[in-house]
């Protein structure tokens, strides 16, 4: 059973597109874009999706990320948003953090990955052969393999047939459906989404699927997404199809799912305004439940 789900900016950034991302509030207004990460308590122990920017980026962001990724996305790198900092903070270690889930491998998903080395890391086999051996040239710029050379525990999820409202699916745990890859591709070679049982519904982390939510929610025509879609988008067909799929999954009558994304500050703010709300009636748990063991878990060591 899943336990409390903390929404964690794991990294700010203010490319000189944000304000053209979300005109929503005006063209003269900064839009700083958030890295929307998800610490979840489970019996099986922490469970992060996706990592943000990490120790690593801001000791040594040359190496790490890049000057010209960061000359493009302008990353703050600041400390206190690195995942292990904010698992600190709300009182956990790095080892209670047993499982890192990826949405997909760009960067701004994969800079916390060596911030917790003994973590099992369950990606798409897809999007890690991508990431490892990248063909185009928007793979050879988007991946950086620094994040992820000292990994050693990979889980390899694959997409076979099976179903979660009309959309592939792939179970991180093989003996519950409480978390699960969602096959949405279209934005990198392997890009899958998360979806996770709340109490009440469902919770769908859907990366990078979208830039901005209110292309799903509102069916908003962003010219500057679009141009972006075309020059990052591993697909362009398949990510248009996605985003039609996503359409159809939150307008279906009774909708019982709650959709984020990686960058929309807008979508961060409202999750962190509903966890608050959620903490002032529940106390923030600790890992309280007892620690199943993880030896049903695949590793493949690398
Ligand atoms: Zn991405």
């Amino acid at each position: 059973m899943i336990g409390q789900i903390h929404h964690l900016n794991c990294g700010t950034l203010n490319p000189f597109s944000s304000r053209l991302l979300f005109p929503s509030k005006g063209y003269r207004d900064t839009r700083f874009l958030v890295t929307h990460c998800l610490l979840i308590e489970t019996p099986k122990g922490l469970v992060l999706i996706d990592s943000g920017v990490g120790r690593k980026d801001i000791e040594r962001t040359d190496i790490a990320i890049g000057k010209v990724r960061a000359f493009f996305t302008q990353p703050a790198l600041m400390k206190v948003e690195c995942a292990i900092n904010q698992v600190e903070r709300l009182g956990y270690s790095r080892d209670d953090v047993r499982h890192v889930i990826l949405t997909h491998m760009d960067f701004l998903q994969t800079g916390g990955l060596s911030d917790f080395p003994n973590a099992t890391i369950h990606v798409i086999r897809k999007e890690y052969d991508a990431a490892n051996a990248p063909q185009t040239f928007t793979e050879k710029w988007r991946y950086t393999s620094h994040h992820w050379q000292h990994s050693t525990k990979w889980k390899f999820h694959f997409f076979g047939g099976q179903r979660w409202n009309e959309l592939e699916c792939s179970p991180i745990f093989p003996e519950s459906d409480d978390m699960l890859l969602i096959d949405l591709p279209g934005h990198s070679r392997g890009h899958a989404g998360v979806a996770i049982k709340q109490k009440k519904g469902w919770l769908l982390h859907c990366g990078d699927a979208t830039l901005n939510l209110s292309t799903i929610t509102q069916h908003q025509n962003l010219p500057l997404i679009n141009f972006l879609g075309a020059t990052i988008d591993c697909c362009r067909a398949d990510r248009l199809h996605t985003t039609k799929k996503l359409q159809q999954l939150i307008s279906r009558p009774n909708n019982d799912v709650e959709l984020i994304c990686s960058l929309d500050p807008d979508g961060f703010h409202t999750s962190q305004a509903i966890q608050s709300l959620d903490e002032s009636v529940a106390p923030q748990s600790q890992l309280s439940f007892p620690l199943q063991e993880e030896s049903e878990v695949q590793v493949a060591a690398l």
